[in-house]
């Protein structure tokens, strides 16, 4: 059995990104996830913003991961091909009580050294952003915030990484961990993956693995916070030129308008405790409830444009800041657990702070020579509708399957979906080619395409078509055929 120098427990932003900080090194990973996909968890489903870092408490690890997360999230997308792009962000104050809660938030921002942070009055705010509630009265003006798809960057990061020998497990629900000798042994109740450190990145089930690794006075407690959203038709896309925030509460960042890195307007989330972790459902009153707020913010949103509607939920700890230490219980195990907002944003700091965990737990971390610093070994790869027309020329002539188009809301070929599936993580379900193309995203949420993207994957998996998934374990599309049944299904 092949002994991994590290397993990591959980394929969300601050896994994957530990993963790839450690492919620039010379140890051996793993990565295990229980789903099929990477960024499945709330690194799919947030708000995709990365903040400044003015929230944050000054002294606090979010504050430092946040502000360095920033930096180098904009670098990690250079370097990928990903767009992040610094469209900036407005705290905006609607009376004088928010003005003076700004001044703090402006002061904290000072302390977290973040940049070009200015206190902006009404005609300076409406001249930015002309669609703004005529009630605000000025705004914190933060224009290091960023905007990017966080499952996008997090599927590239992770190509990055198995492009550099990370080996990934998917489908792979950590059950049990044993150990003999320095040696963690970590099984899903089918197969076993051996590894002398582990990190547990499991989002909102973080402190269940800390029980299921031995550790039965775990110190943090997850309360799951779902949030819901509604995206919005990119005719609504200009309607905001940066990301619009109200003043923060108790509750947290509030109900903000932003666009998408993509050209949509997003409206969202709102913040409620949930029993069960993993019910990313939405409701009416919810819907309603983001209507409103993103009303107080912009009176012009108009929700008939709404084109699809999600909900992402909040590992929120029961302390203030991230709890990310190695365990005070069990050797070589780091935990990364409570990892809410700007989790996402800060993910490529933590996992470099991460790594740097492990050296004090004793892991040896030299610097590879033979790094690849792109999604593949042959570079990184554009999709058609990215391709200047001398590109999609050239493209068509090496491959007529780009000369298909798919998905026309989004301009999506053969080509990019062929591409994908054979990509160093292999996308083969519906919803792994939605999230690297954005084949099914548009206006027509998939009508259209999606019965051609699960015959294409059929025909490349060479598999029958009720065996294609929409994303993973048993969301199969079609019955199978009546004579193909044994025994019924
Ligand atoms: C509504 C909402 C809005 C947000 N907005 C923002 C924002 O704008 N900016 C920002 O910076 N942050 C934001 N966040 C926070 C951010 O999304 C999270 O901090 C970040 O995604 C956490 O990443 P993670 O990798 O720690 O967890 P996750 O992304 O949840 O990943 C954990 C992974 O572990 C896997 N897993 C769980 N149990 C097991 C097991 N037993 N075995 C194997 N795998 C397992 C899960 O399937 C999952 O893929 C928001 C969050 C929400 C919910």
């Amino acid at each position: 059995m092949k002994i991994y120098d590290v397993l990591i427990i959980g394929g969300g932003v601050t896994g994957v990104m530990t993963a790839r900080y450690l492919s620039t090194k010379t140890c051996s990973v793993a990565l295990c996830e229980a789903e099929c996909d990477v960024a499945m968890g709330a690194t799919r489903a947030n708000s995709a913003i990365v903040h400044a870092g003015y929230d944050a408490k000054p002294g606090t690890l979010k504050a430092r991961l946040n502000v360095r997360g920033n930096k180098l999230m904009k670098e990690l997308g250079a370097a990928l091909d990903v767009p992040v792009k610094e469209i900036g962000s407005h705290v905006i104050a609607f009376d004088d009580t928010d003005m003076k809660h700004l001044k703090g938030l402006y002061e904290k921002g000072i302390a977290n050294g973040v940049p070009g942070l200015r206190i902006i009055d009404r005609d300076e705010l409406r001249a930015m952003e002309p669609n703004v509630s005529e009630e605000a009265v000025g705004s914190l003006w933060a224009p290091s915030t960023a905007i990017t798809c966080p499952y996008g960057i997090t599927i590239a990061a992770a190509e990055n990484a198995a492009t550099n020998g990370v080996e990934f497990y998917f489908n792979f629900r950590v059950t049990d961990v044993s150990s003999v000798g320095e040696i963690y042994y970590v099984t899903d109740g089918e197969e076993t993956i051996a590894a002398r450190y582990i990190v547990n990145c499991a989002g909102v089930h973080s402190a269940e693995i800390a029980e299921i690794l031995g550790e039965h006075d775990f110190p943090i407690e997850i309360i799951p916070r779902r949030g819901e959203y509604i995206v919005m038709d990119k005719i609504c896309g200009k309607m905001a030129n940066s990301t619009l925030f109200v003043t923060p509460s108790e509750r947290g960042k509030g109900i903000l308008v932003s666009p998408t890195v993509d050209g949509n307007l997003l409206i969202g989330p709102n913040a409620y405790p949930i029993d069960d972790a993993d019910d990313t459902s939405t409701t009416q009153m919810g819907l309603r409830e983001i209507t409103e707020g993103a009303h107080r913010i912009m009176p012009t949103v108009d929700t008939r444009n709404a084109i699809t509607s999600f909900s992402g939920v909040r590992p929120t700890p029961n302390i203030y800041d991230f709890y990310i230490k190695a365990s005070e219980q069990m050797p070589r195990v780091i935990h990364a657990v409570g990892v809410e907002s700007p989790g996402f944003a800060s993910g490529p700091a933590t996992g470099e702070y991460i790594a740097e965990l492990l050296q004090d737990s004793g892991l040896v971390l030299e610097d590879k020579t033979d790094y690849i610093p792109t999604r593949r070994a042959d570079g990184n790869h554009k999709h058609f509708n990215e391709m200047t027309d001398e590109e999609r020329a050239e493209a068509v002539r090496k491959n007529p399957a780009y000369g298909k188009i798919v998905c026309r809301c989004e301009t999506i070929t053969e080509g990019d979906l062929l591409d994908c599936m054979d990509s160093p993580i292999p996308a083969v379900t519906i919803d792994m080619l939605k999230s690297r193309t954005r084949a099914g995203m548009g206006r027509c949420q998939g009508g259209f395409c999606s019965p051609r993207v699960a015959v294409l994957i059929a025909e490349h998996e060479k598999m029958t078509l009720d065996k294609v998934t929409k994303r993973g374990g048993d969301s199969w599309l079609v019955l199978p055929k009546e004579n193909d049944k044994k025994g019924g299904e």
